[in-house]
């Protein structure tokens, strides 16, 4: 299948988050588009100039690269490839982005916002006239809905058939190097391709509608598991929210009845949020934490420093814990900026009676500047990868001889 013409189409991308890229390729793919993904600009121009595609997918908005420049360069290259432009920060930037990229002289396909769906990529993709804003249209017949289908069906039929793991992090006291508990960290097993890291089928499920499923499959084995292994001790079981689940209003008390099945107490469950979910929509989030934090369930911030909470929020939300992003803490070593962030946060979690806990512990000199500024809790390569279950558990035991 071709746009239009007998050329065979092929679709390049540029965005830096690996699973947006992943998931645009496999629309593409299934919409008969050869594709490839990159994350930064420098394999993009070298893809450009070697693979020759006919259509380009940039992200506009990248940590490190400037998409509005990529535009810039790509009119200097007089590069006659339909440019498809994609933004998650509001349609106002991406028709001034539509608009900057024609001055440029590029072969503007169309804009889309993230979130985005299947048919919004794929009508860009096939369609003949590459002149509208994301309005495209596309033949029915051009659809070939089954692979696509099978992607969603996979991952469904992997929750269903139990492919999904629960690995599990240590974490400790930092003065003490004593364990206080676990983070649950999901992978997927896959029967053809291994063992699948959570950041390329955790922004699938959301996207797709399967996280709710998904995160109830997370939640129960790890809980399983911790009333096997650990019924009795007293540690604490992390697991990972995604920022969808916070309008799932019954999501609380499925919680809390698989804590009762597994005669597990809700204070021993801390359920981490993403700084930038966890200060999204106010009233929403407000209303989930608290019924949350009435079953008994602790609440953590986890990746925080990298999104922009207000003070006066963080200080009403019921958090318990504030887990700093693991960006400053693998950096430490190398920036006093980063040494900077960790205090200060560290300085403000205290002052609002949080716990800290200190992410991307990767050698022993990041751990002994946790210790030195005070922060209450680690986890790390250094300290310990994720395991899974089993192993995780005799982890703990060998420690306990030792
Ligand atoms: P996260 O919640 O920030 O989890 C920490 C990530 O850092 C994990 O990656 C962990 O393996 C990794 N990590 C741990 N220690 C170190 C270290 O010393 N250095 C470095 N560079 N990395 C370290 P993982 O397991 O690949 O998970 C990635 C992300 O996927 C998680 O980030 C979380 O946002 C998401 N995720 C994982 N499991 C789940 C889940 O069950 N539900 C949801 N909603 N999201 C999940
Ligand atoms: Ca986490
Ligand atoms: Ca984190």
């Amino acid at each position: 299948m071709t746009p239009g013409h007998a050329e065979q189409a092929k679709l390049l991308i540029l965005d830096d988050d690996p699973a947006i890229g992943q998931l645009m390729t496999e629309i593409a793919r299934n919409a008969g588009v050869l594709a490839v993904s990159t994350t930064t600009a420098e394999d993009f121009f070298q893809h450009l100039q070697t693979w020759g595609p006919t259509h380009l997918a940039l992200d506009l908005v990248m940590p490190d690269i400037d998409g509005i420049e990529v535009l810039r360069q790509l009119g200097e290259l007089t590069c006659q490839a339909k440019v498809i432009i994609i933004s998650g920060i509001g349609s106002r930037v991406l028709e001034a982005a539509y608009r900057s990229a024609a001055e440029h002289g590029l072969n503007v396909a169309g804009t889309i916002s993230k979130p985005f769906s299947q048919n919004q990529l794929r009508s860009l993709l096939t369609s003949v006239e590459p002149n509208a804003l994301g309005t495209a249209k596309l033949a029915e017949d051009q659809i070939p809905a089954k692979e696509e289908l099978v992607t969603a069906v996979s991952l469904m039929t992997a929750i269903e058939t139990n492919q999904i793991e629960v690995w599990y992090q240590p974490k400790v006291v930092c003065q003490t190097g004593q364990l206080v508990g676990f983070e649950a960290l999901a992978r997927w097993r896959h029967p053809q391709s291994g063992l699948i890291p959570p950041d390329r089928f955790i922004p699938f499920a959301e996207q797709t509608g399967l996280i709710d499923l998904l995160t109830d499959a997370i939640y129960t084995e790890a809980l399983a598991w911790f009333s096997t292994y650990f019924a009795e001790a007293d540690l604490l079981l992390s697991i990972n929210l995604s920022a969808r689940s916070l309008s799932d209003i019954r999501l609380a008390d499925r919680i809390a009845a698989t804590c009762q099945a597994c005669q597990i107490h809700p204070e021993r469950v801390i359920l981490e949020l993403t700084e930038t979910s966890a200060m999204a929509d106010p009233t929403t989030t407000l209303d989930l934490l608290t019924r949350l934090r009435i079953k008994g369930m602790q609440l953590s911030i986890d990746d925080f420093g990298v999104g922009y909470s207000s003070l006066i929020r963080l200080a009403r939300l019921p958090f318990s814990e504030l887990k700093i992003d693991k960006m400053f803490v693998t950096t430490a070593m190398q920036s006093s900026e980063s040494q900077n962030i960790i205090k200060a946060i560290i300085g403000l979690g205290h002052s609002l009676g949080l716990r800290i806990t200190a992410e991307g512990v990767e050698d022993e000199l990041a751990f002994k500047f946790l210790q030195q500024v005070g922060c209450d809790l680690a986890q790390g390569y250094w300290l310990s990868r994720p395991m899974p279950g089993p192993a995780a558990a005799q982890w703990h035991c060998e420690r306990l001889v030792s």
